[in-house]
């Protein structure tokens, strides 16, 4: 059905990643940071994950790099609805006549009128940070709005996608399999992992726990259950195609250890947020440098900065609701 090479497709910004499978960069926040997708099969389409309002002009292009028309697509589907996965939904919508959204039940009135989000996002980044990177909100008609359940069969031309609750990072987010490819399209369950830190091919990995609703309890039994099917890859918003799988888990986990223990360890701290942050850019160089991972500290700053920040934030959270 491309009446592209992938080359040019690629040059359009769709990475095939095989199987039918693309990746777009939605350049939230900065290249290579946060994936849309979009799983094509026998001439149906769906994207998951969309970035932000601002990147549906390149999730447009690429459907028509892939020679893709917009009628094409089935489901739009976000794994959670924090902006930088589900903030292009609505926009994007509005552009796709026969598409609807797969949303997890706990996310579904979120799209149906996202001034909750908006609100949300506005009190921690303020109007100017709203404008210039998640622009406006778009609400989905309800009649258009899909609630997940656990364990759902999505037929996709030949294949059939499975949804699983996948609690841990947020109580909205739901995982999609690809039985094809033998990945998990992850959201944020399956840690952050950016190419630049990779060492030899391998990816290294840390657990998200940003606010308001990590709970890594809930995060564990979601691991497991992902890795249970054996997948080959995993698709991470944040960012890309990553395999192999196996020893990405175990460091994903092993690093999830230490920072509960940190967190449990700071919970009555003085200037517990500026100790959080410190406690965790230690626990994430010294992973990096037990891989081998020669890169420059202040590099490594660069790519991992807002994830402290964020990462410490959410721990407070965590850290706050647990019962005295
Ligand atoms: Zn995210």
């Amino acid at each position: 059905m491309t009446s592209m090479s992938p080359l040019s497709a690629e040059s359009d910004g769709v990475v095939p990643l095989g199987h039918g499978v693309y990746q777009v960069d939605t350049l939230f926040h900065r290249a290579h940071f946060d994936a849309a997708y979009l799983v094509v099969d026998d001439g149906h389409a769906a994207f998951i994950d969309t970035g932000t309002g601002l990147a549906v002009p390149r999730l447009l292009a690429a459907l028509e790099a892939l020679g893709l028309r917009r009628e094409q697509v089935d489901w739009v589907i976000p794994t959670h609805v924090h902006l930088d996965h589900a903030g292009g939904v609505g926009p994007l919508m509005q552009q796709l006549p026969a598409a609807r959204a797969l949303v997890h039940p706990r996310g579904a009135r979120h799209l149906i009128d996202p001034s909750a989000l908006y609100q949300g996002a506005l009190a921690v980044y303020g109007q100017e940070e709203m404008d210039r990177s998640y622009g406006t909100l778009v609400p989905v008609p309800a009649e258009r709005v899909v609630e997940s359940e656990d364990g759902q069969q999505l037929p996709l031309g030949q294949r059939v996608l499975t949804l699983i609750d996948s609690p841990g990072h947020a109580k909205h987010h739901h995982a999609i399999w690809d039985p094809v490819s033998r990945g998990w399209f992850t959201g944020d369950t399956f840690g952050l992992s950016y190419r630049e830190l990779d060492v030899d091919g391998q990816p290294w990995v840390l657990p998200t726990t940003t606010p308001v609703q990590f709970d890594p309890a809930a995060l564990r039994q979601t691991i497991a259950r992902l890795m249970a099917s054996q997948p080959e890859c995993m698709y991470l918003t944040h960012y890309g195609r990553c395999a192999p799988v196996e020893p990405m888990a175990r460091q994903l986990l092993g690093l999830l250890d230490k920072v509960e223990t940190l967190g449990l360890r700071l919970r009555h701290a003085p200037q517990r947020h500026e100790a959080l942050k410190q406690g965790l850019a230690q626990i994430y160089r010294a992973s990096l440098l037990a891989t081998g991972s020669t890169l420059p500290g202040a590099e490594i700053d660069r790519l991992l900065d807002m994830d402290i920040e964020l990462n410490a934030q959410g721990m407070g959270v965590w850290l706050d609701r647990l019962p005295a």
